[in-house]
């Protein structure tokens, strides 16, 4: 599942492959960069901000307007950026979700399924980025702010909220769930009832940061298959506290997973009862 430390970890793959070197070839297989050409671009690092993936191009001078370009992508559930010697196999995906290929001299970068795939001038990034809360693995983390934005919406619940990337940015689905397990709170808490909001981004940024730099996500310090995860992808089977079968359920537009033992309801509020 494609979250903050997953679209980190591929950002430091690309810059890896990638930074510093003059692109040879380009191949876009999305409409609106089929006639782009990279040949001659230079790539001068490769970043993320919470779920966005940024590699920031040098223009040759006379090929555009501006010379500081950024190629945009975002990973969303099932997209993938791989790096491959060149004369390698490609093995990530399918050929058909190829979206985008990157030559250098040294390495093959090759785009599977990537959505919002856009060049833009660098100087727009805030335009398009601009609206994301702090980002968990930023070196601008703010914990402060996101727990600011958060309080500014208490009717809406934890779970919904942990996932707004304009509260904070990089916590997907499966990092929402158990963060919510660990800190004991119901998805459908309101955010105004959450005791300690401060101390609940916390832990998120350190669920993110504990993953950095493997692609196994676990948040139970086990990298052990099956045993990864408290809460997220376990319907039915059994807490690993207290023993009672994880529950799933709809909320908003995605699924969650909780304990209804060790996360029990919300109390009613004063004004629903
Ligand atoms: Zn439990």
């Amino acid at each position: 599942m494609p979250e903050g430390d997953t679209v980190w970890n591929t950002a430091r793959v690309l810059h890896r492959a990638l930074a510093g070197t003059r692109l040879t070839g380009s191949d876009f297989r999305v409409p609106t960069l089929a006639t782009t050409d990279l040949s001659g671009w230079t790539v001068r690092e490769s970043a993320s901000r919470g779920k966005h993936l940024l590699l920031r191009l040098t223009a040759p001078p006379q090929a555009a307007p501006t010379t500081a370009w950024t190629l945009h992508s975002h990973l969303r559930m099932d997209g993938a950026w791989r790096a491959y010697a060149p004369g390698e196999r490609w093995t990530g995906r399918p050929a058909h979700l190829i979206r985008v290929v990157l030559r250098s001299p040294e390495a093959v970068a090759v785009g599977y399924h990537l959505h919002e795939l856009a060049l833009l001038p660098t100087a727009d990034e805030e335009r398009l980025l601009g609206h994301l809360g702090p980002d968990l693995l930023g070196d601008d983390w703010d914990p402060a702010e996101a727990a600011r934005r958060l309080a500014a919406a208490p009717e809406v619940t934890i779970g919904e909220a942990l996932l707004d990337q304009r509260n904070l940015a990089g916590v997907g689905n499966l990092y929402k769930c158990e963060l919510l397990f660990l800190r004991g709170l119901s998805p459908w808490t309101p955010v105004g009832a959450v005791p300690d909001l401060a101390g609940t981004v916390t832990l998120a940024q350190r669920l993110l940061a504990a993953n950095r730099g493997r692609w196994t996500q676990s948040t139970t310090g086990s990298l052990r298959r099956g045993q990864t995860s408290y809460v997220y992808g376990r319907r039915a089977q059994p807490c690993r506290r207290c023993g009672t079968a994880i529950a799933k359920e709809e909320l908003g537009e995605r699924v969650t997973y909780w304990c209804p033992t060790c996360q029990p309801p919300p109390a009613p509020t004063p004004a629903a009862g």
